[in-house]
């Protein structure tokens, strides 16, 4: 399976398309298809059947899965959208780190 450089969790900003400037919570990563999806992105209507867990039914906002190259990891230290590197711990673990401020991204 190929791993995307951004997981469920992570807070990204959108780099494309119409929602470009915004930022969110990553609800899901599909990386079959190289796609996210973030909180609040990409909003669609769904027309939707009534269901047991939504018994109205009706038109639904959604979020749609965005591509991973449309987004850019926030980094938790300093906040700035940055590119992900890599770097391998003391213990053998590969962790990501922040390109800018080469903080480490992921707790060992
Ligand atoms: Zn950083």
């Amino acid at each position: 399976m190929p791993k995307l450089p951004v997981r469920k969790g992570d807070r990204v900003q959108v780099i494309a398309g119409k929602d470009k400037g915004k930022k969110g919570k990553i609800l899901f990563a599909l990386p079959d298809e190289s796609r996210v999806v973030v909180e609040g992105i990409a909003m669609v209507k769904r027309h939707a059947r009534p269901t047991q867990k939504v018994p109205q039914g009706g038109i639904q906002e959604r979020e749609a899965p965005i591509h991973v190259s449309n987004v850019m990891l926030l980094c938790p230290i300093c906040g700035r959208p940055t590119r992900v590197g890599h770097r391998i711990t003391e213990s053998g673990k590969k962790i990501r780190v922040c390109r800018k401020c080469k903080g480490d991204i992921d707790k060992e």
